[in-house]
């Protein structure tokens, strides 16, 4: 899927409407369509990047910033673990077999109580 018909390149250019949790220069943050989880939200890079599996070494910058932007915002969605009883999943579905749906990588945060539908 090119940049052009990716409804994530659409939604951070506010093409298609989302629930915005955080945007900066580098990353968008949105609530999933249909959550998984009491919180379930998705970070992605602004940047058109089809899946992990594309990823090399000039992305690790970007990747571990993702990774901290993601405890960062679960900490913000009430998620976080400080030793209590919360915590949260995050999650990188990778091509078919992996469960990706939306070919722009992005990063899942579930949280909250349990049981949760799915993931
Ligand atoms: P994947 O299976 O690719 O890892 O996850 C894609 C996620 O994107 C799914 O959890 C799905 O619910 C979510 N999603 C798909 N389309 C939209 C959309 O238009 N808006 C929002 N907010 N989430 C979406
Ligand atoms: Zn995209």
């Amino acid at each position: 899927m090119s940049e052009h018909n990716c409804i994530f390149c659409k939604i951070v250019k506010g093409e298609i409407p989302s629930r915005k949790i955080h945007e900066d220069d580098d990353f968008y943050a949105f609530h999933d369509i249909h959550p998984a989880a009491p919180v379930h939200a998705l970070v992605i890079p602004k940047r058109h990047i089809e899946t992990l599996s594309a990823c090399g070494d000039a992305d690790a910058p970007l990747l571990g910033k993702m990774m901290v932007l993601t405890a960062r915002l679960a900490e913000q969605l009430g998620c976080a673990y400080t030793g209590g009883e919360t915590g949260f999943r995050t999650a990188i579905n990778v091509g078919p077999n992996g469960g990706q749906e939306v070919y722009h990588l992005h990063a899942h945060i579930l949280g909250g109580p349990r049981p949760w539908s799915r993931m």
